[in-house]
């Protein structure tokens, strides 16, 4: 068997850390080419004195100095980069199978384009960039020969419940997408109480581990919502055709519900290892290091429909998708500042939805034909979110 060469883009994170994680598991499988992260300089140093990557790319020319005299110190042949372009370059690198877009937010959208565009195995985790760009980022992976294989574990479920072609899945016969959520954890929180929520209170989610931003796009729901998107991008389906579903244990990670009445479900622990694992062998299936799961003590299985009037956010998000265009991207722009915002204690929690809703009610919605076009769109968002919450300040 050759060994697939690895690309992990966000190393550092929480998806990058789970992803090294299954792939320590598969030395005879998988061998690390690069890893990235922004500013954590230890924690992409221990990294490499684990897994010996040929490359490390960090986000500023200082941060990169200081790794390359650690790296230098314990005798490390490792190559380090700073930047966007070098981000580029490791993800689309011919030494390069597969490449995990494990970055958060938008500035995780050129690298993870830039692996697309290479014909790699894609991992995707950065759901921004999809949200932001989806038929870009479709059509390059189609013109490449990409295969992108979903990582978030929703589409994950998904892509597992759909019957597999050579390439990847088809959608025929399919009725709806019935995409499953915790519901976050202020699910059972009255408006009055969601008033004074605090970032510590939003951050606490109760059964999945995960990176602060997305932390909060679960309590607000918007996390559901960019999910949303993200389905009718990976999978070509119309907006309408995506039903939330909310469901408190994530035992059931999402649903197919075909036209002859069947539904085809994807269970497990919530574990991100289980949709890396599958993303990195399928066809094949290995080893995760996540536990079967135990019916017997799974208590129940809960179903309940989703409340927008507490978390507009979700409702947002598909009106933004049926809206098209650049109204995604902005979306998802004002969703990235406010986020920012609120963890830093500018905001308070019920903003966020206002300051979303607000900046798309500012912009023009243009077509998102070009990339140029939806990163205009992302930099206006951000200046109207940002002069929207200094106006409430003022
Ligand atoms: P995280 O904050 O834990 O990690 C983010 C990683 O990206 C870190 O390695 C960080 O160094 C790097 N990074 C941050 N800003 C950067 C920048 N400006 N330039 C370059 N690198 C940068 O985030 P996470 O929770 O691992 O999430 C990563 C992505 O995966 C997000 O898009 C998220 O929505 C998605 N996702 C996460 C989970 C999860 O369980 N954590 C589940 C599904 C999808
Ligand atoms: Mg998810």
């Amino acid at each position: 068997m050759a060994v697939r060469a690895v690309t992990v883009l966000g190393s550092t994170g929480s998806i990058g850390t789970s992803t090294l994680d299954v792939i320590a598991r598969h030395p005879d499988r998988y061998s690390v080419h690069a890893l990235t992260a922004h500013s954590s300089v230890n924690d992409l140093f221990e990294q490499c004195r684990r897994f010996r990557p040929v490359h490390a790319v960090l986000g500023s020319a200082e941060s990169a100095a200081e790794l390359q005299t650690l790296c230098r110190g314990e005798g490390l042949a490792v190559q380090v980069h700073h930047g966007a372009q070098a981000l580029n370059a490791v993800a689309s690198d011919d030494a390069v199978d597969t490449v995990v877009a494990a970055i958060v937010g938008a500035a995780g959208l050129l690298s993870t384009l830039a692996a697309a565009e290479a014909g790699k195995r894609l991992l995707l985790a950065n759901k921004e960039a999809l949200v932001m760009s989806g038929q870009l980022l479709m059509q390059a992976a189609r013109q490449s020969g990409a295969l992108i294989m979903p990582v978030d574990s929703e589409h994950n479920a998904i892509f597992q419940s759909l019957p597999a072609t050579e390439t990847g899945v088809s959608t025929a016969g399919i009725e709806k997408i019935l995409l499953t959520a915790s519901g976050g954890p202020l699910r059972n929180l009255t408006l009055e109480e969601l008033a004074v929520v605090s970032p510590q209170q939003a951050l606490k989610h109760p059964n999945w581990s995960m990176g602060p931003k997305i932390s909060i796009d679960s309590a607000t729901m918007m996390n559901k919502g960019l999910e949303v998107i993200e389905a009718c991008q990976l999978f070509s389906v119309d907006v309408d055709d995506v039903q939330v579903v909310v469901h408190p244990e994530s035992i059931i990670h999402s649903m197919v519900s075909y036209a002859d009445g069947s539904v085809i479900a994807q269970m497990g622990r919530p574990d991100m290892r289980t949709p890396i694992a599958h993303a990195l062998a399928w066809p094949e299936r290995i080893d995760s290091g996540v536990e079967a799961l135990d019916l017997f003590k799974v208590s129940g299985l809960h179903f309940e429909e989703p409340d927008t009037t507490r978390f507009p956010l979700l409702r947002l998000a598909f009106e933004a998708q049926r809206a098209g265009g650049t109204a995604p991207a902005i979306l998802n722009a004002a969703n990235e500042v406010a986020v920012a915002a609120f963890l830093n204690g500018d905001v308070a929690f019920l903003q966020l939805s206002a300051l979303v809703e607000q900046t798309l009610e500012c912009l023009k919605i243009s077509p998102a034909s070009d990339l140029s076009t939806i990163i205009e769109a992302d930099s206006i968002a951000r200046g109207t979110t940002q002069r929207l919450i200094a106006q409430a300040a003022a």
